[in-house]
């Protein structure tokens, strides 16, 4: 493969957009975890300095309840404690009822440019531009309305959260490096078995079926789609194997009435015959075209039940009266060959299906019980809708019956339990028949079932999903 053609192929191949993707969680994941961090920090350091202030606006008024009858007393307790947290650059307000300051500690920012933030139960806090403070009530009920008011600068707040994002920086530069790799590399291990996919279903062809995907026996996604393959490869396999064999076993068919008439002829044109001898070759390839005739016919009704016309009719056939015509066309050959044929049809059974495929298959099962019943048999049609609903078709007869071991066979194409069974019997058969019945039931979204005793006789049932 050409270099701009393989590079293309690599950039749009899985493993590089898992990559990308992975790249991508993972920097959204850093981002939100690094604010997070820090919002956190900052959070937890605003809540640490109230707390403490909060405790030093306690104190104070605790100074002011106990020289509350002095004011320069109370201020000069004030300086004491303030002058204490100087290093730190605390300061304290001392406000009256409209807060305008009584005293102040040096350094104490202009009232101007202090809002209130938010009240915390008995206290509340004030921000400025750079400091934080709390204010409480002086509760003293003999004296006026008054606030202490302790405040703190925030500034090392702020370098204590830009130092966290300065150290969290390169580990999450780091992390993002890595991300790109660890993802190549995980989807890579992940893909790895794709590949194998890949390469074996590319050696595969339809005349080369054999080689199966390998299965891990992980039991992860790609391992039930290794299997998936696999049953479907199996299926495929077995349908090419039955098409084989059906067109094998077609031609054989259509080779035999060919060879006959091939066969006739060329020792009739061997030399001069009497007319009757001609008309003797002419009846009997007449008879050979007819079998050919009905082969193709069968051959056309069995591709046209498996996979059905272009556009079918479906609609509501009244089942009854389909069997009921069908027995009507078979009564004088049941009556010429002594067999007894009896009905009991449950009236206004109707199916959703395909009239004509439908009449096929009563035809088909009928014209087997009629084949394989000895003269003074009988062979009796029901229908009946059940419960499901469905409806229950079944043909029995008390003939030849079939043999246990040949009864999963029965339905194959071409199959027959013994040709000079049905080779014997007027009507000659080639197989098709209940391969033809199972296309048609199978098509219809039924099952057709058979069950026998050699020599006491067969029934046929076959159940189809009833209309409305
Ligand atoms: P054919 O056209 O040769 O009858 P079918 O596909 O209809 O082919 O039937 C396959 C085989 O099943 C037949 O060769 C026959 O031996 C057996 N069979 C079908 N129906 C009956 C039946 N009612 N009684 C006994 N054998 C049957």
């Amino acid at each position: 493969m050409p270099f701009p053609q393989r590079l293309k192929s690599w950039w749009t191949s899985l493993r590089v957009r898992l990559t990308l993707w992975n790249t991508a969680v993972v920097l959204a994941a850093v981002l939100v975890a690094l604010l997070a961090v820090r919002e956190g920090l900052r959070y937890s350091l605003l809540a640490e300095i109230d707390a403490v202030l909060n405790d030093e606006a306690k104190a104070l008024i605790l100074a002011i309840q106990e020289f509350q009858a002095d004011r320069e007393l109370v201020i000069d307790e004030m300086q004491r404690i303030a002058s204490g947290h100087q290093e730190h650059g605390w300061y304290i307000l001392w406000l009256d009822a409209d807060r305008n300051p009584i005293w102040s500690s040096p350094g104490a920012p202009p009232l101007t440019d202090t809002q209130r933030a938010a009240g915390r139960g008995d206290y509340s806090v004030w921000v400025g531009a750079a400091h934080r403070a709390v204010e409480r009530r002086v509760p003293l009920s003999n004296q006026p309305l008054s606030y202490v008011r302790v405040g703190s600068p925030v500034a090392f707040i702020e370098e204590d959260v830009a130092r966290l994002t300065r150290i969290l920086m390169p580990v999450s530069l780091a992390l993002l490096c890595l991300a790109p790799l660890g993802g190549y590399l995980l989807a890579w291990r992940a893909i790895e078995p794709l590949k194998h996919i890949l390469e074996t279903t590319r050696r595969l062809r339809p005349s080369r079926l054999e080689e199966r995907l390998q299965v891990r026996g992980v039991g992860d996604e790609l391992d039930q789609l290794a299997l998936q393959i696999n049953q479907f490869l199996d299926q495929l396999a077995e349908h090419l194997r039955q098409q084989r064999e059906f067109v094998a076993n077609a031609a054989h068919e259509l080779r035999s009435p060919l060879t006959a008439i091939q066969a006739s002829t060329e020792v009739t044109l061997e030399k001069p015959r009497s007319a009757e001898e001609y008309e003797d070759l002419l009846l009997a390839i007449h008879e050979q075209c007819q079998d050919l005739g009905n082969l193709v016919n069968q051959l056309l009704q069995l591709t046209e039940a498996e996979h059905g016309s272009a556009e079918p009719r479906w609609e509501h056939v009244p089942l009854g009266e389909v069997i009921q015509s069908c027995l009507d066309m078979f009564a004088p050959l049941a009556e010429d060959r002594g067999i007894t044929l009896r009905a009991s049809l449950e009236q206004q059974v109707t199916v959703r299906g395909l009239s004509q495929p439908l009449r096929q298959l009563v035809t088909n099962l009928v014209d087997n019980a009629l084949k394989f019943t000895p003269s003074g048999g009988v062979v009796s049609v029901h229908l009946r809708r059940n419960a499901s609903p469905e409806v229950e078709l079944s043909v029995e007869d008390n003939g030849v019956g079939i043999p246990p071991d040949e009864l999963p066979k029965i339905f194959e194409r071409f199959y027959q339990v013994d040709k000079s069974r049905s080779r014997a019997v007027a009507s000659r058969g080639n197989g098709l028949g209940l391969s033809i019945c199972q296309a048609i039931v199978q098509r219809h979204g039924g099952r057709i079932e058979v069950s026998s005793e050699l020599g006491r006789g067969s029934t046929f049932r076959v159940w189809l999903p009833a209309a409305g």
